[in-house]
């Protein structure tokens, strides 16, 4: 892997591609710094080698457009306070004028150019506004692993101006090392837990994962699109009818290859969508007519956890209820506490999806999980098998 640990940007221009898509209160101030720390790591890197650094990013979705409620100029105020220098604003669309602004900078200093969906043509991928941002710099770095699955100008199409001088920061690197970890590992048992809303954006994740686990457990709300195509009455549960039969079909492949495939026994039924519902505990197949299943039962939440804290390697992708409402979070909770607990006896695990991070942070228990990917999209398309642009123009 090309990554940044092996060269010195000692006298480079370095243009890097960071996430700083970060949330902004009403008054423009950065809510939650969680995306700028993450990159600290390669910027110091950087700068220490004495390089000039030219920070982008994107924030929000500006459609092509300036709207300066997406500006990056609060972001640049954060990261100079992280960095503890000044970071110096480009707040001019990159021009001739942006050349001579990065000459007038001292190596080691650091630029954050403004939104870069500011410019059509970075979605778009548009070849001369990626060789106009090639302009910028000597080096190209991407630690933008949440935007590696789309062939955007900054975060795919840039690279090839840099055929010899390409590279993950340590952001990226570490993701990569962590999901190849995932997919190609060889500690057993093995398991995947794998929930959330939608069957849709899951099921080509479980069919990548047959052959690699030794359980899945399937959970959330695309657990009934499953409980369904097995025969089962799932009232007026999550459902997605489009589905049913790659569903069955996967359940056929899980059993053809020998996975042992856990769905929830029981379910915590609800007679409306809210936390204040009436609630019953009912088997997985049988919810009345009118109920539906917000959350998994005790008895799937006891087989669940002894079959984690059974394993040595875990991957956790979307939540088993609707964790957000406390009378529905218990499956979710549970499952974070067992996976938490199999890490600290020595067990690896691997936490992705923005509501599965969302659950365990509620239940502060991150700091106690091997990895968790910082890429929402970016992630599951990574663990679909699906070769991500971002990370194949470094590559190549
Ligand atoms: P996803 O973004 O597909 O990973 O789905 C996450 C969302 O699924 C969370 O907001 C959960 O509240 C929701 N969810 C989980 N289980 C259920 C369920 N049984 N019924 C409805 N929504 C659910």
């Amino acid at each position: 892997m090309k990554s940044i640990q092996d060269v010195s940007f000692k006298g480079k221009r370095v243009l890097m591609r960071v996430d700083f898509n970060v949330p902004l209160d009403e008054n423009g101030k950065v809510t939650d710094d969680t995306r700028i720390r993450e990159s600290i790591a390669s910027i110091q890197k950087i700068v220490n080698d004495g390089a000039k650094l030219i920070l982008m990013s994107h924030l929000g979705r500006p459609k092509g457009k300036v709207n300066l409620s997406m500006s990056l100029e609060p972001v640049a105020e954060q990261l100079s306070k992280l960095v503890g220098k000044k970071v110096h604003f480009e707040r001019e669309l990159i021009s001739e004028q942006t050349i001579k602004e990065i000459e007038k900078l001292n190596w080691g200093d650091i630029m954050l150019l403004e939104n870069i969906r500011f410019y059509a043509g970075e979605e778009s991928g548009d070849e001369d506004f990626s060789a106009r941002l090639a302009s910028l710099g000597d080096a190209y770095v991407n630690d933008a692993f949440g935007t590696a699955h789309r062939a955007h100008a900054s975060t795919t199409i840039v690279a090839k101006y840099f055929p010899k001088d390409k590279y993950f920061g340590y952001l990226m690197d570490n993701e990569i090392v962590n999901l190849e970890k995932v997919l190609s590992s060889n500690i057993h048992p093995y398991t995947a837990i794998i929930g959330g809303s939608k069957v849709s954006t899951k099921i080509d994740i479980i069919r990548n994962l047959i052959g690699r686990v030794d359980n899945m457990i399937i959970g959330g709300g695309m657990v009934f699109t499953f409980i369904k195509a097995l025969g089962g009455n799932i009232g007026n549960s999550l459902f997605e009818e489009d589905k049913v039969e790659e569903a069955r079909q996967t359940i056929l492949e899980m059993v053809a290859h020998g996975v042992n495939l856990i769905l929830p026994a029981d379910i915590v039924a609800a007679d409306k969508f809210a936390n204040d519902a009436n609630r019953q505990i009912v088997a997985a197949g049988e919810i009345p007519d009118g109920w539906m299943g917000l959350d998994i039962g005790p008895k799937a939440i006891k087989k669940a956890t002894e079959v984690i804290l059974n394993s040595s390697m875990v991957l956790w992708n979307g939540p088993m209820g609707v964790f957000e409402m406390d009378n529905f979070q218990n499956g979710t909770r549970s499952v974070a506490i067992a996976v938490a607990t199999v890490t600290n006896a020595g067990g690896y695990s691997a936490i992705g999806g923005g509501d599965s991070v969302a659950a365990i942070n509620k239940y502060d228990l991150s700091s106690m999980m091997s990895y968790i990917s910082t890429g929402g999209g970016a992630m599951l398309e990574y663990l679909e098998g699906l070769k991500l642009p971002g990370i194949a123009a470094i590559e190549d």
